[in-house]
């Protein structure tokens, strides 16, 4: 397959970058062979950017909403007669599973669009008669250029949940999609051109964190930044953008737990908890990475669960049967391999995997790792406390329900937990006692887009969500008026 050199997406054109010198090179994780050269756009394109949201922005905010709900539903419709050519460069692009790529990420890419499309027509705002006195109502007001920068991991789904509510609010964007996954971004805009959508309304320029997203983050005609990614990123971007007061949205890292007490449905949890740890090689903010099992069914658990963990297929990604595909990029299965050497460095037994799994053939280069169970590590411990975001658990027992809530709170994320027993009532005590954006009991990447999503502690500020993610891509005005 050649490789694809990226063009920037402005003001409805395709352009070639200020910076020609400098393209970043793309890997497929699957090969280690470069499949994608991305521009690292500078100062001048993101100007050029904002400049043609600016410009779209005062035609596309006076627009009634039913008007720019059709945008929407016509750009989901051309995305899902396009899945299978997204699934297929999504895979290419990030090295994730066919399976997964298939089903969850442009499956609910297509979705973002579908479900803004819909929630835009049915907003309702507060109005209310002070008696005798005025009548007062609330203007919802799309705010100007959103700046919105994603992550590598889900890299069209989590950008697409930022463009669709921001675009159906009647806001204009430019986007940073990550430099290590850029392809189906890119793609993205030849389906924004079929669905004829207003020239400007989606911007996209290609590049690096310190020179494409820092130059969008410091854009003084940028009001609002939205951005998922890693914590200390976004605590980086907070420092930036404060000088100029803008509207931030954080959506950061995890660590999350999964609580397994012994009266719960024991094979739901240990099936679930094997995927809440392994989807999507655990490059998942919401993975389920430290397991804790009340010690009356710990070693119940881990005969169990190791066997799973050891049996899934390490792949092709391309392959349907493939459990777990690639790691994104070689930086990042080095910094997943350095967590387990330091596990063992730190006492940490490695139950199972361990090691990069080496392939035959055009995979011989990929950047997999085997699925990776430690127990015996502290919870202090580096590899307990820090977000290694690969195919790596561990596994530590807990003796009784208070013990567990303060296991799962001792960290410095906050984004979900999984809780798994059948006893109720116990269920609601340990839900709203752990200080997580997100409680799955009994399940776990279960979402209803209406609800709020987000993170407490070091995951981040504000939540995306139906009505919450039109309160951050809107200002709410009040109007009253004298009888
Ligand atoms: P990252 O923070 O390295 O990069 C995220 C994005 O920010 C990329 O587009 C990157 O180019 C850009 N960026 C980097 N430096 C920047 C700067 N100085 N100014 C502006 N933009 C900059 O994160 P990553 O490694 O791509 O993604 C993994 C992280 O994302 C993990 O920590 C994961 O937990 C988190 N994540 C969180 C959620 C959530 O919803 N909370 C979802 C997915 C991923």
């Amino acid at each position: 397959m050649p490789v694809t050199v990226l063009q920037n997406f402005i003001g409805g054109e395709f352009v070639n970058s200020n910076n020609t010198e400098q393209y970043i090179d793309s890997y497929n994780p699957a090969t280690g062979k470069v499949h994608a050269k991305v521009p690292d756009s500078n100062e001048v394109d993101v100007n050029k950017a904002v400049e043609a949201a600016q410009a779209a922005f005062k035609t596309w905010s006076k627009l009634p909403s039913s008007h720019r709900s059709n945008f929407l539903y016509r750009i989901a419709d051309v995305l899902e007669s396009r899945l299978k050519e997204f699934a297929e460069a999504e895979v290419r692009d990030q090295g994730k599973t066919i399976k997964f790529a298939t089903n969850i990420d442009i499956s609910r890419s297509v979705y973002n669009f579908r479900y803004f499309a819909g929630h835009v027509l049915h907003m309702e705002e507060k109005a209310g008669q002070l008696d005798g006195v005025a009548l007062n109502y609330v203007q919802r007001c799309p705010i100007g250029v959103a700046g919105l920068i994603s992550p590598w991991n889900l890299p069209l789904y989590l950008l697409t949940w930022k463009i669709a509510p921001c675009i159906a609010s009647g806001n204009t964007c430019v986007c940073k999609p990550s430099e290590f996954t850029s392809l189906t971004a890119y793609m993205l805009c030849s389906v924004l051109k079929e669905a004829k959508l207003p020239d400007g309304v989606v911007n996209m320029v290609f590049g690096s964190g310190p020179s494409t997203g820092e130059a969008l983050v410091t854009h003084p005609n940028v009001p609002l930044i939205s951005f998922t990614g890693g914590t200390v990123t976004g605590k980086h971007i907070m420092e930036s953008s404060a000088k100029q007061l803008k509207k931030l949205s954080l959506e950061l890292g995890g660590k999350n737990a999964n609580i397994i007490f012994d009266d719960c449905n024991f094979e739901q949890a240990v099936e679930t908890s094997i995927r809440a740890a392994f989807s999507n090689q655990g490059e998942i903010c919401l993975c389920g990475s430290r397991i804790f099992v009340q010690e009356t069914i710990y070693q119940k658990f881990l005969d169990t669960f190791i066997p799973k963990a050891r049996d899934l297929v390490v792949g092709d990604p391309n392959d349907p049967k493939t459990f777990v595909g690639a790691l994104n990029n070689k930086q990042h299965m080095e910094k997943v391999l350095m967590y387990i050497d330091l596990a063992r460095q730190e006492g940490g037994v490695i139950e199972c995997g361990g090691s990069r799994k080496i392939l035959q053939g055009e995979l011989s280069e990929g950047y997999f790792v085997e699925p990776t169970v430690i127990t015996g590590v502290s919870l202090t411990s580096r590899v307990a406390r820090e977000e290694i975001f690969g195919p790596v658990v561990t596994v530590h027992p807990f003796t009784d329900e208070q013990q567990a809530i303060d296991y799962a709170n001792d960290s410095l994320y906050g984004l979900s937990c999984s809780v798994w027993t059948e006893n109720g009532r116990r269920a609601r005590r340990v839900a709203e006692s752990i200080d997580a954006g997100t409680v799955w009991v009994n399940c776990w990447l279960v979402r209803d887009l209406r609800m709020p999503f987000g993170g407490m502690k070091g995951s981040g500020l504000g939540r995306e969500g139906a009505d919450y993610s039109m309160d951050f891509f809107t200002e709410s005005k009040t109007i009253c008026l004298a009888n």
